[in-house]
């Protein structure tokens, strides 16, 4: 249990699930987040085609970056997610995103400081952006689903 009313902190306890690579390696972030994402089939976020991408290599590029064949527009797996314009290290967001959603939302930023090591500023950012996306998902899922 997360919550302990007596303290009224929430105990953060180092969980096995901590020790994957994706919550500690920055690539092995990535290509979670890029799995999870398109899975077997890659869509650029631009013009939202499925073929003729091709990951770029080069020693100037940043690692996980793509190029559409039909729009010519580069991306990578978080254009358009939370983490697009982040300096935070994707491993720490899912570490936050992880932490948040495994304890019901009852983290606070200070928890999430200490949790994942990043500022108190940093934290609470985090903290807001992973719950207006949560937020955001869940809205659209209820609209899907009246439509429906
Ligand atoms: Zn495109």
């Amino acid at each position: 249990m997360l919550y302990t009313s007596q303290t009224r902190h929430i105990h953060m306890p180092q969980l096995p699930e901590l020790d994957q690579p994706h919550f500690n390696e920055v690539d092995a972030a990535r290509q979670y987040l890029e799995c999870l994402r398109w899975g077997s089939r890659l869509v650029c976020p631009h013009c939202a085609a499925v073929e003729g991408h091709y990951r770029l290599r080069g020693k100037s590029h940043r690692a996980g970056l793509w190029k559409c064949h039909a729009c010519r527009a580069q991306f990578t797996v978080t254009v358009g997610t939370v983490f697009e314009c982040s300096k935070v290290p994707l491993n720490l967001w899912l570490q936050a995103i992880y932490l948040l959603c495994s304890s019901g939302n009852v983290v606070s930023a200070r928890d999430l400081q200490r949790a994942v090591g990043v500022t108190y500023k940093t934290a609470w950012f985090m903290a807001l952006c992973i719950r207006r996306a949560a937020r955001s998902r869940r809205s659209s899922r209820r609209l899907s689903l009246r439509g429906a």
